[in-house]
């Protein structure tokens, strides 16, 4: 059965790119199929993953807005990872879909398409528009990356009412599966205090453990390849296995069948 994850939060630079191809690789080590999907404009993800979104004539913006089969445009890389890539042309999507009757299950159709993956992960931009909702629309469960930071949380409302209203109408099934945290600083209290708010705040559990800060992960998508492979026994990298770890184990949970996904269910 394939587990979609929805690694998402409007704001940017909270490390869901990062996380989306860290954790990707980390489930390849633990020999899971994983397909990642860039739905990002910026690109990133593909960027980040050694392929030069310019060299690409094809991408996910086709498969979404001009019905191009999806096996046509899935890349192999070198992270043991397939990737679904994005270009700038993704910038178009929200416009040309927003006119188009079903626009919120252009991503979950695309996926029901695919063969068997054991995860997909699916890398959302920096914004609750049309490509987030239907991210959402597609995924069991949303993983929100969060930077411990005191001002950086003032979205996690805004995201957790989209998540509300995803389940309303287009996605029963959706489960918050918690929030990551990103540039953790352990050094200071600072950073464990934000997070114990945040999660009491909003009841979210929070997925362990803490992504370090550090000075790797600047490296790594310079080198096309995650953070795994580039910086192999780093505490970022060891960290994103062990997050790996704990989602194959809340993977295996029961899933939702109602609209309910409370903390602890
Ligand atoms: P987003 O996709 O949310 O915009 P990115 O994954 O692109 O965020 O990360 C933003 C920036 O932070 C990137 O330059 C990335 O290399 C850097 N970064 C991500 N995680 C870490 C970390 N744990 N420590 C240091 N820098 C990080
Ligand atoms: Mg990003």
């Amino acid at each position: 059965m394939t587990t979609t994850l929805a690694v998402a939060n409007q704001k940017g630079g909270v490390a869901k790119t990062t996380s989306v191809a860290s954790l990707g690789a980390a489930l390849a080590e633990l020999g899971h199929s994983v397909l990642l999907v860039d739905l990002d404009p910026q690109a990133c993800l593909t960027f980040s993953l050694g392929i030069d979104p310019e060299d690409l004539d094809v991408s996910v913006h086709q498969v979404l807005t001009q019905g191009v089969e999806v096996d046509e445009v899935i890349l192999e890389t070198d992270d043991g990872v397939d990737l679904l890539p994005a270009t700038i042309e993704l910038a178009r999507a929200e416009a040309d879909l927003l006119t188009r009757t079903g626009r919120e299950h252009v991503v979950r159709s695309t996926l029901e398409d695919l063969g068997d993956y054991d995860w997909i992960l699916l890398d959302c931009p920096p914004s609750l528009g049309v490509l987030t909702v239907a991210a959402l629309t597609a995924a069991d469960g949303v993983l929100v990356p969060l930077q411990c930071e005191t001002l950086s949380h003032r979205g996690v409302g805004q995201l957790l009412d989209t998540v509300h209203d995803v389940r309303r109408f287009t996605n029963k099934r959706l489960e918050v599966w918690g929030v990551l945290p990103t540039l953790f600083d352990g050094r200071t209290n600072h950073s464990r205090t934000v997070l114990e708010t945040i999660s009491q705040t909003y009841d979210l559990e929070v997925v362990e453990p803490p992504i370090p800060k550090t000075i790797k992960f600047a490296e790594a998508p310079a080198a096309g390849r995650s953070i795994l492979a580039t910086s192999r026994s780093s505490k970022g990298a060891q960290a994103y296995r062990e997050v790996a770890t704990n989602l194959v184990q809340r993977a295996a949970r029961p899933r939702a069948t109602s609209g309910k996904a409370r903390k602890g269910s």
